[in-house]
This record gives structure tokens, sequence and C-alpha cells, in this order.
């Protein structure tokens, strides 16, 4: 008999996020367990609702949404994009370097089908978000990893990004403010990683989906407002800033050298209307959002939700015996270190799989974002207090007696 099976080229292709573990929660839940869900950056669930002027236009705009739209987006919202980056001092951003898509997930893919060809390498920082090194492999280009270091406040090791790039590096990919890590990157930081594109004439892609969403006087800064003679991605959205995930707008705009990319950008040109264009009801949400009043700020400010839940979540992840985490300075998430040797832990997986059987609470094991040193799990602050601190309990508990066999 004939398989149908996956192509050869999902082979290399890794997404484990919602993986495995995923469908033992689900098989648990089927059975009458309540989970506790820390595992997804998903804020509508948690009650963080979006601006209602971002749901009142796209019901508003409803009725005039219902043909496809110019391939790259709407115009009002390309325009909303396009002043959003002048204002953070990016020059030479017109129009027509601003791409919109269903979610920044869909550009990541387009943005990488468009740029490698067969082996093409890309430094991508471990941990990452690991749609970056799914993309990369999807593309048939080699995700090359450079470490992020957790002694140094997890900040790239731009020793090892040097000596990681070899004549077919194409680009390097910076994720700022940092999904898993929430370290938000320095000034200096992001000028030796520029120089250093400048050295070898590599592309910078800088995946800033979390920018407004920063604590404790961090500050963020795109880095592609940083040189005029470097190109730049840089790409952002919706679902995180403006807590409307499920609508699926992202954007992606180029800038800086634009001279050398003008084969690059044809391309992706072409696999935007490849695709017809992004989902236009959610196209409309993008100007209001961006031009609209900033409720995020509440969220993340001294006695903001967010704020409270993070606190809560890193002082209690570092009051367990043999865990250790770094203060997130921007997202929501927490990457904790666990004491490996203490624990006895072999397999960062087969630990989340027994905190979710023993707990009920679900987590995702450092593994999964490409990070293959070191014991680590991920954990989502986006729940509320009465929901966050059974959770953390449940860790605490779990650590106490955990051994693994
Ligand atoms: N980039 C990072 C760093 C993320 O954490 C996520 C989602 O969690 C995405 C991109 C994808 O976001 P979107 O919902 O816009 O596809």
């Amino acid at each position: 008999m004939k398989l149908i099976n996956k192509s050869n080229k999902l082979e290399n292709v890794c997404y484990e996020i919602r993986g495995p573990i995923l469908t033992e929660a689900k098989k648990m839940e089927d059975e009458g367990h309540r989970i506790l869900k820390l595992n997804i950056g998903n804020p509508a669930p948690f009650g963080f609702e979006a601006p209602d002027d971002i749901l009142k236009d796209v019901i508003h705009n409803l009725p005039n949404s219902q043909g496809y739209s110019d391939s790259n987006g709407i115009y009002s919202a390309r325009v909303a994009v396009m002043q959003y980056y002048q204002q953070l001092q990016i020059k030479n951003v017109s129009i027509d370097d601003v791409f919109i898509g269903n979610g920044v997930s869909e550009l990541i893919v387009m943005a990488m089908q468009g740029l490698l060809n067969n082996d093409d390498e890309v430094l991508i920082p471990a941990p990452d978000y690991p749609l970056w090194t799914a993309a990369v492999s999807l593309a048939s280009g080699k995700p090359v990893h450079y470490l992020c270091d957790d002694s140094n406040n997890w900040q790239p090791d731009i020793k090892d990004i040097r000596s990681k790039i070899s004549d077919k590096t194409k680009a390097i990919v910076l994720i700022n403010p940092n999904n898993p890590t929430g370290a938000v990157y320095s000034r200096e930081l992001l000028q030796e990683i520029i120089e250093i594109a400048r050295e070898f004439g590599i592309a910078i892609i800088s995946d800033e989906i979390y920018d407004k969403i920063l604590y404790d006087h961090a500050k963020h800064y795109s880095i592609a407002a940083m040189a005029n003679d470097v190109f730049f991605i840089t790409l952002s959205g919706l679902s995180k800033n403006y807590r409307v995930a499920g609508f699926r707008a992202g954007w992606l705009v180029v800038s800086g050298n634009k001279r050398i990319a003008n084969g690059y950008i044809e391309g992706l040109n072409m696999l935007s209307s490849m695709r017809m264009c992004a989902n236009v009801p959610s196209q409309h949400a993008i100007q209001t959002a961006l031009g609209g009043y900033q409720s995020i700020n509440e969220l993340i400010s001294h006695d903001g939700r967010l704020k409270i839940q993070r606190d809560l979540a890193f002082e209690m992840l570092n009051a367990i015996d043999g865990l250790e985490c770094v203060i997130p300075q921007g997202a929501m998430y927490c990457f904790v270190k666990v004491d490996a040797e203490k624990f006895n832990i072999t397999n960062d997986e087969k630990m989340i799989l027994d905190l979710l059987r023993a707990e009920k609470v679900l987590l995702v094991h450092g593994s999964a974002f490409n990070l293959h040193q070191g014991c680590y799990f991920r954990l989502v602050f986006l729940p509320s207090v009465d929901v966050l601190k059974p959770a953390l309990e449940g860790i605490a508990n779990f650590f106490a007696h955990y051994k693994q066999v």
C-alpha cells in the first residue's frame, strides 16, 4: 500500500510549543481534569481584553471588508505602520516598504521563503521563539543558533555570534523584547550587532512583537533606527500589545540599505500577492491600535495587572529550591533554570510531563525553544493572581519531591 507521508521539507521542521505534551493535556481534560495552562502567550482568554476602539473599528468596517485588499495591505494600515516607524526614527520607510500579514507568523515564514536558498544560514537566538528555527528549515535553510547568556541577563553572546558567521550567513534574527527570556536589549548591544552585520554584509531581522510590553523603566530600541547602511526587516503586530491574537494582524517593514535588497523585496511582493492579502477586517484595527490610546501602559505600570503577575511569578519561582530565574524586563514569560543535577533530570520534556500529571500545571520545556544546554522551562504569567498563585504553588510542591527516573 502506498502511504501518504509528510514531505521531506518537513523533515527538520520542529515546533514543540503545541506538541505532544499538549496532546496529553487535552487527554487529561477529556478525562475531567482541570489543567492550569501556563504554556501559550495568548492574552485574551486570561481576561486581557482588547481596547474597545479596536473592536468598534473592525465591526464598523466589516461591511467594507468583503473583497480582497491590496496584497500588501489596506492603505490606512500601511500608512499607520509607516508613521509608527518614522516616529521611532527609522528613516527611509515608505508605504511600499510595509507588508501586512495574517499575524507575524505568516510574515516570518514568508520572509524566510523569500530569502533562503538551500543551506543558506540564518543566525537565530538560543533560546528562540521556535517558529524562527522552523521557518528557516522549511525554507531549506540552515538555522545556526547563537547563545544568549542567562548570567548576563540573557543578552546575546557577541563572541558566539561572531564565531558562527560563515560565507553562507544571510541574516541574523533578534527577538527584542525576547520570547522566551523576557530580555530587552541595550543600545550598546544593538550597536555591536549592527557592526557585525555591516562587517559581514548580512541582513538584520528584528522581531519586535512585544515592543510595548516593558517593565521597570526598561527601554526598547528598534534596531532599524540605529543605522542606514544595513538592510533591516522589522516585524510586529497586534497579537500581544493589543491583545487580539485571534485577529491575525501583523506587519513586516523593510528599511535601511534597501538598494542592496531590491531582488529580495521583489520576491516578498510576489509571495505577498500569491496569498492574495491578509484578513481584511483585522487590517482595519491597525490604524486605530497604533494611533489610539495605548491601554497596554496601564497593564505594565507599577500597579498594573501584568506587572503584578510578573512580580508574583518571579518571586515565587525564585523561592523554590533548585529553580532560578532572571527577572523579565519585557514580554509575558519567565524562563526558569532548573538544577538538573539536584532533581536528576536528563530529559526536560519528561520533567514537564511529570509536572503536568502530578500538579495539572502545563508549561513548556526549554529544549522546545532550541536551547540544548542546561535545563529550563517557560512559564506564561498571563493568568490572574487567583490562578497563577495555585499554579506556582503546584510547581513548588512538585519540585519539593521530584527526582526524575
Ligand atoms: N514572534 C514572537 C516572538 C512571538 O512570541 C509570537 C507569538 O507568540 C509571534 C512572533 C507570532 O505572533 P502572531 O500572533 O503575530 O503570529
